[in-house]
């Protein structure tokens, strides 16, 4: 057994090996780099660490006075084994700048009132979490391509900020082009802006005829189509990218150790969820030995995960049935993620995991209240409540009338929810997953006025657009990119 140290360099810690939820690569397990540019093993699971690490005590306090950047460097080295200490030491320094996240801490955090934190995740250049984990993407994908003579096709869809941040990431960057698909009108004016105001050549923006699911019903079944995915050499980026992941576990550390004194508190995290990618990567933090008291789960009116773990009753909503809601970055039927959590909650046997996604897929719901899964899962951490848009229009008036701060509405039904389910004496830290000028109208309901807009984005909707407006059909995405394809 090889001495651990927090911070050490991938060379000294064991390689982290990846399966999939589902039961593939059981024998032939893979590296960081091979399941980097997609995440969706071939049985149709999620790539997830054969183990997770752990962290000791003594590792734990080393980390507490890391900077952003040497905090990332000692989590994401234990995920990515196969990338020299060296690469990715240089990868996440390129990172974590302040230049490209507003301040020197990244993630900094402000206190409201005693015991009472927001970690605001939302300050990278699309004013979005996403751009924490999809900043990391575009350096880590531009290291593995590098030297090769492919293009990687990024193909994805959006209901509005995975799409600007992806873009962002990626724009002007070698070997890769990316073709976003996104509902055309669905988006707010500002996320439109952000997106379609690109003018890079290896940028592609297709404006569907048709909902988000629709958008990422036709994402997979292109990316079902193996021969025009391997002609193509078609990448992901969504949310079931497990390097997504990866990034996000930094920062729960980060928040942590800004919100304590000591390594004997415990702190609990309420989390704005729609794809269930957010909560997912603080449940990971929480079993590698972050003292997470609760981790709250807050949904919107689009709320299967709530009635989840209120219930145990899982059912997934058809695209009719999900609402359009003042916080759409949520409006989500069916959250990805969700498998990843629930391959740890039957003790990772893909048998079992396999199992329930049969009987979802035969009866459009599976039922765990009452069995061992459901002892695990009420003993995972976890809680969760809803919010409602009368709820988020209150918490963005309260918070602003009591503390002088505008959240955006998701981050208000973090608040909301966290502030109702928080155990009394446990410092509350709530996930800041968007900044309020993304979603301007719903702040204009609330509060009467005009959001703060960073000066980097004055005028942004004025700028002239550019995107392809196609029917919801996936035979004339794949012949776009056919055309387009680098
Ligand atoms: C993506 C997003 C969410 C939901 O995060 P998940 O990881 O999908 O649970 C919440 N709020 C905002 C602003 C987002 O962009």
């Amino acid at each position: 057994m090889i001495a651990r140290q927090a911070g050490a360099s991938p060379g000294t810690l064991a390689p982290m090996d990846y399966v999939s939820t589902r039961g593939a690569w059981r024998d032939a397990p893979q590296s960081f780099t091979s399941i980097l540019l997609e995440g969706l093993a071939p049985d149709g699971g999620l790539a997830i660490p054969k183990q997770y690490p752990r962290l000791s005590a003594t590792e734990l306090a080393a980390l507490r006075p890391l900077g952003y950047a040497d905090l990332a460097f000692a989590i994401l080295s234990r995920f990515c084994t196969d990338i020299t200490a060296e690469a990715l030491r240089a990868i996440v320094a390129r990172t974590y700048t302040a230049d490209a996240f507003g301040s020197k801490e990244v993630t900094p955090l402000s206190t409201l009132g005693p015991g009472l934190h927001l970690l605001h995740l939302s300050n990278g250049p699309t004013l979005a979490f996403k751009d924490i984990a999809l900043q990391l993407l575009g350096n880590l994908f531009e290291h593995v391509l590098e030297g090769g003579t492919r293009t990687l096709n990024i193909l994805g869809a959006t209901s509005g900020d995975t799409g600007s941040s992806a873009e962002y990431a990626m724009r002007g960057k070698r070997h890769i082009a990316v073709f976003m698909l996104s509902p055309r009108g669905r988006m707010s004016a500002f996320q439109q802006a952000q997106m379609y105001a690109l003018r890079d050549p290896n940028i592609h923006n297709l404006a569907i005829e048709g909902t988000f699911d629709e958008c990422q019903d036709i994402v997979k079944a292109i990316a079902a189509n193996a021969a025009f995915k391997r002609r193509h050499f078609l990448g992901a980026v969504n949310s079931i990218n497990w390097a997504r992941i990866a990034a996000q576990i930094v920062y729960y550390f980060k928040g942590y150790f800004a919100a304590t004194a000591n390594d004997d508190q415990t702190v609990s995290f309420s989390v704005p969820s729609g794809n269930f990618g957010n909560v997912l990567a603080g449940h990971v933090a929480r079993v590698m030995g972050l003292p997470i008291a609760q981790l709250i789960v807050a949904t919107n009116e689009n709320d299967v995960l709530d009635e989840f773990f209120r219930l145990g009753r899982y059912r997934p909503r058809r695209a009719a049935q999900t609402h359009a809601t003042s916080s759409p970055s949520m409006d989500i039927s069916r959250a990805s993620n969700f498998e990843r959590y629930m391959f740890d909650m039957v003790d990772r046997d893909p048998g079992q995991l396999a199992a329930l996604w049969r009987t979802l897929e035969r009866d459009g719901e599976f039922d765990i209240a009452g069995t061992a899964i459901g002892a695990r899962i009420a003993s995972s951490g976890f809680v969760s409540g809803r919010s409602t848009h009368a709820d988020r229009i209150a918490t963005i008036r309260d918070l602003h009338h009591a503390f002088g701060v505008i959240v955006d509405p998701h981050t208000a039904d973090g608040v909301r929810v966290g502030r109702a389910l928080c155990a009394p004496g446990i410092p509350l830290v709530c996930l800041e997953t968007a900044l309020p000028v993304k979603f301007a109208a719903t702040i204009r309901e609330a509060l009467g006025f005009e959001p703060p807009r960073p000066t980097a984005y004055a005028g942004l909707e004025e700028l002239p657009q550019r995107c392809t407006v196609l029917p919801a059909d996936a035979s004339r995405v794949e012949a776009y990119i056919t055309a387009h394809a680098g």
